[in-house]
């Protein structure tokens, strides 16, 4: 089967691989890498000192749907790390101890920096701290976010990180690359993101349409792809997301639904919402299991993961620190348990949701801890269908197709019945 693809994914996957193919030459270039999560990432900083980042997590899922996770995860667990450990750390450490070759086929240079910004997820610094191991030269910065544990932003949160930003990331940066820090070029940068991000929240917007243009979740996670990774506060990305939002409104005006891997999807059925992140080993299959039951998705919590931008949030280079420490206390990583939930009851009821699904991932300790508390919680204040499924990131051992293909079954038709019966939903086209 030929697989269909939107311009702006041929577009994408030419991005990545100039940024892979300037990775993979930073040596001669003589280019500082810095190794970062995306979560609360400071892609705007790191380009001010003309450094190329890095992002192991995006090098995990991208050796997961090319099918070389289970080798690199093996490699890790045969060096003691034990099977319940997030799969990313595994395939990311075995990655490096098999010589470093990047999903592309090309090897990754070295870190410069390790940038570790601490948004909400324990591991990350554990993983840095096996990284710095590995990579004992490289030099290693810390950026504490505060955790959002009340659900809001504590008084001085911002504050305490913009001193961080100032006394420990700045320095480190202008250390490693030999740079001066350009307050003005960081500013410009910023404002660059806030164009892309403004495009951003249009496309997943435009899931307000019946049927909608765009699936937020398997869609969505190629739609966030330059603002997640390299390209955010660059002219490249708002580039991107122009050329994306022209397809998005095209085929609102067509009144056409989203494009699959198969072509445009033809009937939509059912419209959800979905927490957690995709399955990568298995993402066409896991995919192909939603679009041929007519099933859109049409808000997602994955997508918030890099950044949130539905409440409003825009880098700015009005005040270039403080943006960059709003950004990262708001990122979804960093939101507690409350916060997600309102979340997610706002995209079910903006987006007029059928249904919510949890999709739990396995070695995700993270954040698969209080996904059923926030679904009966949703189910009962929004009287909504729910459905939960467990998959994995990158360990295909966790992928059961037909015990997925069971539980969506029979989640798909508690959906049909409920329609039925009348419970259907109102067409705004
Ligand atoms: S949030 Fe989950 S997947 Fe991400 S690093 Fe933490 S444990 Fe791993």
């Amino acid at each position: 089967m030929k697989v269909q693809k939107e311009q702006s994914m041929l577009r994408q996957k030419q991005m990545l691989a100039d940024h892979f193919e300037a990775l993979s030459r930073a040596k001669e270039s003589g280019r500082k890498v810095v190794y970062t999560f995306v979560p609360g990432n400071l892609t705007e900083l790191i380009y001010t000192f003309d450094m190329l980042p890095v992002y192991p997590e995006i090098n995990a899922l991208q050796s997961g749907m090319r099918q070389r996770s289970r080798d690199l995860i093996r490699g890790a667990e045969e060096t003691g790390y034990p099977e319940d450990v997030c799969s990313y750390v595994k395939c990311d450490i075995g990655m490096m101890l098999q010589g470093n070759v990047g999903p592309t086929g090309q090897v990754l240079p070295p870190p410069d920096l390790l940038l570790l910004s601490y948004t909400g997820c324990f591991v990350f610094m554990k993983w840095f701290e096996n990284l710095k191991q590995l990579y004992p030269d490289a030099e290693i910065a810390m950026l504490h976010i505060p955790y959002q544990g009340d659900g809001s932003i504590e008084p001085g949160a911002v504050q305490y990180i913009v001193d961080q930003l100032e006394r420990e990331v700045i320095p480190k940066c202008e250390r490693v690359s030999g740079k001066k820090f350009d307050y003005g070029e960081l500013a410009a940068r910023l404002d660059l993101s806030g164009q892309a991000e403004e495009l951003l929240s249009e496309v997943f917007d435009s899931a307000r349409h019946t049927p909608s243009p765009i699936d937020a979740y398997f869609g969505g996670v190629y739609y966030v792809g330059p603002i997640f990774t390299a390209f955010r506060g660059s002219e490249q990305c708002v580039g991107y997301y122009r050329e994306l939002l022209d397809e998005v409104n095209a085929r609102v005006a067509a009144g056409q639904g989203p494009v699959t891997p198969e072509g445009p999807m033809v009937q939509e059925n059912f419209r959800l919402v979905i927490e957690g992140p995709p399955n990568w080993t298995h993402f066409r299959d896991f995919w192909k299991l939603f679009y041929q039951q007519g099933a859109v998705v049409v808000g997602s919590s994955y997508t918030g993961v890099g950044g949130v931008y539905s409440d409003g949030f825009r880098h700015s280079g009005a005040q270039p620190l403080r943006s960059l420490a709003e950004y990262c206390l708001g990122c979804y990583t960093n939101r507690s348990l409350p916060q997600r939930i309102d979340l997610l009851a706002d995209y079910i009821t903006r987006y007029r949701a059928d249904g919510l699904l949890v999709n739990s991932i396995k070695s995700c300790n993270s954040f698969s801890a209080g996904q059923l508390v926030m679904m009966r919680e949703l189910e009962d204040r929004l009287e909504i269908p729910v459905g939960f499924i467990e998959t994995d990131l990158v360990d295909p051992r966790y992928y059961s197709y037909s015990n997925i293909k069971n539980r969506l079954d029979s989640f798909f038709q508690m959906l049909e019945q409920r329609q039925s019966l009348g419970a259907g939903r109102e067409v705004v086209a």
